[in-house]
């Protein structure tokens, strides 16, 4: 059985085509420059040469016109007709207080996201487009909406609510919801998985940590907390998001700087971070070789992005009434030795006893601490896709 995984953007189209026999990836690509002139489309298959279009695609159902020519191409292509893909997954952002499972992708449902979309406004459209092109270039094929906020919808009342006036929860559904779930949800059973261990006998706290970044407690297989809120700006200092920051920042920089709340939250989202903070970058590795040149605000921005992630972790310790294993995942959790030893030094308290040496890995799954410590640590490499994939394939059935 063959799903396709679609992972749309505002611009850009990424895909995966799984074979679920055995989790293997026939081809993944990326379009990129939807909608703008000079658009490109990647198509990669294991073991042999990348393919590359250079094809102007006014709307991802372009892009998906030319993912379809490179699966059943003579040469290079991976399936023979498009009768071999039996189903679709589509990674949604939000599914906001209307949608927190995954769902068959039926009209009714592909119209009520666009309600989502002032939540995610800079996702959403482009996944509705992603939706709708598929609808036309695969007529008839099921497809099913993976949702990034499902895997929190166990975040308890205490946690997800807002100290606000109660009436803004009631009229437009302000709260926390948390986000990249399919990661932790993903991470979370692979941890359970390596450790040998029934998920629903730990409490893992999963650090995501790529250019957004966020931290979730799963406490017996159930999230519980989640680092991002209301919308994915919250929590971590990120590669261009501030994250938390206390709200009055906002008015107070309206004025000083006669900017409107919008062009502030745009800076707060586009400006800030690790580029932000650093000038240098918003790549964790070009604010790393910085810190090296002894670049001063490049290791201020490395200190706040590792200071941020140790105090989340007491916090979702005290949260879970302990932790047995801490899980990095994303590019710069998976790739960032430097980060994570920053991350695991003097956390003795939390019976961490780190592993320096095992520590010198990249991108593949390994234990970090020694097998005395109290509390495990673990890289594991995300897969999101395959998440989506298995989510696909339990829906349909
Ligand atoms: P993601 O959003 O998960 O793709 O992660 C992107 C982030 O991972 C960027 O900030 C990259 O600089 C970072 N990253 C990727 N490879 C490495 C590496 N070898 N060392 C440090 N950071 C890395």
């Amino acid at each position: 059985m063959k799903v396709l995984v679609i992972n749309c953007g505002s611009s850009s189209l990424k895909y995966q085509l799984i074979d679920m026999d055995n989790n293997n990836v026939l081809a993944n690509g990326v379009a990129e420059r939807i909608g703008l002139e000079d658009g490109i489309l990647t198509h990669k298959q294991p073991g042999k040469d990348n393919v590359v279009f250079n094809e102007n695609m006014p709307t991802h159902k372009e892009a998906l016109q030319i993912l379809v020519k490179a699966l059943v191409d003579k040469e290079y292509g991976v399936i023979s007709s498009l009768d071999e893909i039996s189903a679709i997954g589509h990674r949604i952002t939000t599914g906001g207080e209307k949608y927190n499972e995954s769902i068959k992708a039926t009209d009714e449902v592909i119209e009520g996201l666009k309600e989502c979309s002032e939540l995610a406004p800079l996702h959403i459209p482009g996944q509705v487009m992603g939706l709708l092109g598929c609808k036309e270039v695969f007529p008839g094929k099921e497809m099913v909406c993976v949702f990034d906020t499902s895997f929190h919808r166990t975040i308890p009342k205490q946690a997800y609510m807002y100290p606000i006036p109660y009436e803004y929860y009631e009229k437009y559904s302000i709260r926390k919801y948390g986000f990249h779930g399919i990661s932790h949800q993903f991470v979370s059973q692979k941890v359970a998985e390596l450790m040998n261990k029934d998920v629903k006998d730990l409490k893992v706290i999963v650090c995501h940590l790529g250019n957004g970044a966020s931290i979730s407690a799963v406490n017996k297989g159930e999230c519980i907390e989640n680092s991002m809120g209301f919308t994915p700006l919250d929590g971590l200092e990120m590669g261009t998001r501030s994250g938390s920051i206390d709200p009055s920042v906002i008015p107070f920089l309206c004025e000083k700087e006669n900017k409107t709340p919008k062009e502030v939250e745009d800076i707060l989202n586009k400006e800030s971070g690790l580029l932000g903070v650093s000038g240098v970058s918003s790549d964790f590795r070009d604010i790393t070789d910085a810190m090296e040149k002894g670049n001063e605000r490049a290791k201020l921005a490395f200190d706040i992005f590792v200071y941020r992630v140790k105090t989340t972790i007491g916090a979702y310790t005290a949260a879970m009434n302990g932790v047995d294993c801490i899980a990095f995942t994303g590019g710069i959790g998976e790739n960032s030795t430097d980060v994570r030893a920053a991350i695991l030094k003097d956390m003795e308290f939390f019976g961490i006893d780190f592993d320096e040496e095992a520590n010198n890995v990249r991108g593949k799954a390994q234990f970090i601490t020694k097998p005395s410590s109290k509390t495990t640590c673990m890289v594991v490499p995300t897969n999101e896709e395959l998440m989506i994939a298995k989510e696909t394939i339990n829906i349909l059935k």
